[in-house]
């Protein structure tokens, strides 16, 4: 299993003379299994324009293409991309997407290919010449064939997130980005009219139990790409509530097992990603 990063960044692309060193594209990884040649892609931020441009070179000679596109979730900078993927206009292709759904009146086909109207694109959804099927995903475990095992969970964000967990040959990568602890989503403020002690516990309770379960999920990685786009202070000051960790989540970092490696990901498009990894 190969991990290849095309897009780390969050909210907007974001290039110049900041980014140098880690890109300025929003999110898109590429996951390669090489002997069943198989290749998965997380994300269709606008890093996945070059993506595209490096499988139509090396990928597209030695015959179509055939990938699968996980998305985490279709807020635009993590579908943002898909309208410049190359390989999505060539006949042959074959494009399974799979994603979670937030809303039942909009499918994640009217999410992603509804970029491609003359309002916002040149090109319509139908002139897309591959061969494109959307799944939804909902929080369970997959056999992808190949040996490929995928576990999915939900994460905390303002639409439906889901996390991905790729396991395989006794390696596991993990994705859980664009999420914040679980908060409890009842009154807790004794003073407030609406306080409900009952209900105060329950969601406690609830809150607990999944994030004892996102650190489930996680654990035990080799790989693991989360959130660095707050410091923890300015997490705490005023982001609490947007769905996005700060870079010293404690209770992930509890999680890991051994040594590990931390890729920290959708970082901020205003700051260098070297003030995290540094
Ligand atoms: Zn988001």
């Amino acid at each position: 299993m190969k991990v290849k990063f095309w897009g780390v960044r969050g909210s907007i692309p974001c290039p110049g003379p900041y980014t140098i060193k880690y890109g300025g594209n929003t999110a898109c990884i590429e996951l390669r299994f090489v002997d069943p040649n198989r290749l998965i892609i997380i994300d269709a931020g606008s890093g996945i324009r070059e993506l595209g441009n490096y499988m139509m070179a090396n990928d597209l000679p030695r015959g179509p293409i055939k990938t699968e596109i996980f998305l985490t979730h279709t807020h635009w900078d993590h579908i943002m991309g898909f309208p410049f993927f190359t390989p999505g206009y060539i006949p042959g292709t074959k494009l399974k997407i799979y994603g979670p759904v937030s809303y039942e009146d909009n499918s994640l086909e009217d999410s992603v290919g509804g970029q491609l109207t003359y309002r916002y694109f040149p090109v319509r959804r139908t002139e897309l010449a591959s061969e494109i099927e959307y799944i939804n995903l909902k929080e369970d475990q997959f056999d992808l064939g190949d040996g490929i095992i995928l576990t999915t969970k939900y994460l905390n964000h303002p639409l439906l997130c889901l996390g991905y967990r790729f396991e395989y040959c006794d390696k596991v990568f993990c994705t859980a980005y664009d999420t914040e602890p679980f908060q409890n989503v009842f009154c807790t403020d004794l003073d407030d009219p609406s306080y409900n002690e009952a209900m105060a516990h329950e969601g406690d309770q609830a809150a607990r139990a999944e994030n004892q379960r996102v650190e489930e999920f996680t654990a035990g990685a080799d790989l693991l790409v989360y959130d660095a786009q707050y410091t923890q202070e300015e997490y705490e000051s005023s982001k609490i509530g947007w769905g996005i960790l700060h870079v010293n989540m404690p209770s992930l970092r509890r999680s890991r097992p051994g040594p590990n490696v931390w890729p920290c990901f959708t970082m901020s498009p205003y700051e260098l990603m070297s003030r995290w990894m540094s």
